[in-house]
């Protein structure tokens, strides 16, 4: 099997069925002479907060700006602390920290990988109040966002979902990622579950006055041209190329997380390794991002898995409060369950475009360990 090796992911075979209409809608945004936010950024916003069954979507460059504008838009200024989660690789934290304010890590359930309410309820107890919570709908799995909803309301503080993981993900009452919380921020980076042929974000919020302020946000601060006059403005805009791939794409969305989804569930039903801990069977809640094993021998599993010819990856290596840009500063906080999964989880390849035979291939080079 090591002569064909299995991908993680492969952009090539996502993109090849779509080639020619995407060179067509890129030749048209070419001829049309309107680069950045023109109709084709429009049409895709409203097409996108339909899609996510919310008011308004607002484009923008990155999945991480998207966390920051989203948290300024909720009033997020320098010295407000904001709850998230430290396994989702500092997207939140470096949002946090671009806003000046200050991240309060909570720790996660220990088979979820997204925050964990009670965790989340002790720091609502026990700490200074909080501005808002970043819950990061980590692999394509909704976080536990009922319970968050609850708590946060209780307590004042404003939910940001981050579902640059979770497009399409619905909730038992077939609720959308990104309609779930007060606002909520997306990345179409090329590898996620709708993704641009570049970079690309999204604002989706209901509300009419904060979808405004964010509109704002994104273009300087700007009320009006050339007045500035909303603080903490940026300049971070979708372009029009990127809006028309998107828009091409977006119609594909549900098939493509049908078929994440049943090589997701096929790995959960047939691996079968005393060594290796699965996720549960999945429904509409998760849209298989990535699908995430365990093991206590993870390095060895995956020197395994690649002389077998499957390809792996970590999502993700450090926490958030041990990265070395902190210096030290977060050095007390200990998160077990975070920790232990650092040090724990192994990504399986899960895309689309994965043949039967491939994922057949990585089950049982799995078994075989
Ligand atoms: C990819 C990702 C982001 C950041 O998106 P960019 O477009 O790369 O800035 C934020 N949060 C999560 C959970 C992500 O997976």
């Amino acid at each position: 099997m090591t002569s064909h090796s299995i991908p993680i992911n492969s952009l090539l075979r996502h993109i090849e069925p779509l080639q020619a209409a995407l060179a067509q809608a890129a030749n048209d945004v070419i001829g049309s002479g309107h680069f950045v936010l023109g109709r084709r950024v429009a049409a895709f916003e409203a097409e996108f907060a339909a899609y996510c069954g919310s008011g308004h979507c607002i484009g923008v460059a990155n999945g991480t700006d998207a966390l920051e504008l989203a948290l300024k838009g909720m009033g997020v200024a320098p010295g407000d602390r904001v709850i998230v989660a430290a396994n989702a690789a500092m997207y939140a934290t470096s949002a946090v920290l671009a806003c000046g304010a200050e991240p309060v890590f909570a720790d996660i359930l220990p088979d979820e990988a997204t925050l964990d309410p009670a965790a989340v309820e002790a720091v609502l107890r026990t700490q200074p109040a909080a501005k808002a919570l970043v819950a990061t709908h980590l692999y394509g799995r909704l976080a536990r966002m009922r319970e968050l909803l609850a708590l946060c309301r209780a307590h004042g503080v404003a939910v940001v979902e981050d579902c640059a993981q979770a497009h399409g993900a619905r909730d038992a009452d077939g609720v959308r990622a990104g309609a779930l919380g007060d606002i909520a921020s997306f990345s179409f980076y090329p590898t996620k579950n709708l993704g641009a042929l570049g970079d690309g974000g999204a604002v989706v919020c209901g509300d009419d006055a904060l979808a405004a302020r964010v509109r704002q946000l994104r273009q300087y601060g700007w009320t009006g041209k050339y007045t500035n006059a909303l603080a903490g403005g940026r300049n971070s805009r979708l372009d029009e190329i990127q809006a028309a791939m998107l828009s091409a794409m977006l119609p594909l969305l549900d098939g493509w997380n049908r078929r994440r989804r049943a090589i997701a569930n096929r790995y959960s039903e047939q691996i079968r390794n005393a060594s290796i801990a699965t996720s549960p069977v999945a429904g509409d809640d998760y849209v298989a991002h990535l699908y995430v094993i365990r093991s206590d021998r993870r390095d060895e599993l995956r020197e395994h898995l690649a002389a077998a010819g499957v390809q792996t990856d970590i999502h993700y290596p450090t926490p958030d409060h041990r990265q070395p840009c902190h210096g030290g500063r977060y050095a007390d906080i200990d998160l077990p369950h975070t920790q232990r999964d650092a040090a724990r989880v192994l990504t399986l390849p899960c895309f689309p475009e994965m043949t039967d035979d491939e994922v057949a291939g990585v089950i049982q080079a799995c078994n075989r360990f």
